[in-house]
């Protein structure tokens, strides 16, 4: 559900302007990078209910960096940082949602994504137990679906042919009336 707030903004003072107008090309192989990660760790994900994440960053080569993904807690998870890598811009984070408890939803990102990656200034990438592909784009103050159930892995115990009623895109505000039930 959470990915716990990491210490990248005082690492590596990165601002939102550095995000505001990022190239279509270049965000299209950051997606592509996160949709290829995730995709790996989504049944890992669901066999030990744990969530996975990591960081993307771009070296000064230009070259992306996919931080190796880290266990974390079934709602919660701390990406290793880029430390050990100077000269690497931090563009995004990810992190899987563990698997599916019947009875809960953690098919949307939560608020708390939403926050920890606006307070880093980066982009954030969830996959869902229903094999949804979130980006959030906190500069928008939005999550955004990338793609749709079953597009990514999804765990076995999820019903894909429930008709869970989602938004393509939910607003900071949306979100936080989503989770009060509202
Ligand atoms: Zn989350």
């Amino acid at each position: 559900m959470h990915r716990l707030k990491t210490d990248l903004a005082a690492t590596f003072a990165i601002g939102v302007s550095a995000l505001a107008a990022p190239a279509t090309a270049q965000q299209q192989d950051v997606i592509e990078a996160a949709r290829v990660t995730l995709a790996g760790i989504q049944n890992s994900s669901f066999d030990k209910n744990r969530e996975f994440c990591g960081l993307i960053g771009r070296n000064a080569q230009g070259n992306l960096v996919v931080t190796r993904p880290r266990q974390g807690s079934a709602d919660g998870c701390r990406p290793r940082s880029f430390r050990m890598f100077s000269n690497t811009e931090v563009l995004a984070s990810y992190h899987t949602h563990g698997a599916h408890i019947p009875g809960e939803t953690v098919e949307v990102p939560s608020t708390y994504d939403l926050h920890a990656d606006a307070e880093e200034g980066i982009f954030g990438f969830v996959s869902t137990p229903g094999g949804r592909f979130w980006i959030i784009e906190p500069e928008r103050d939005q999550v955004r679906l990338l793609c749709g159930m079953g597009c990514l892995p999804h765990d076995p115990d999820y019903d894909v042919t429930s008709s869970e009623a989602l938004k393509p895109v939910y607003t900071g505000a949306e979100l936080e009336d989503r989770e009060a039930g509202g």
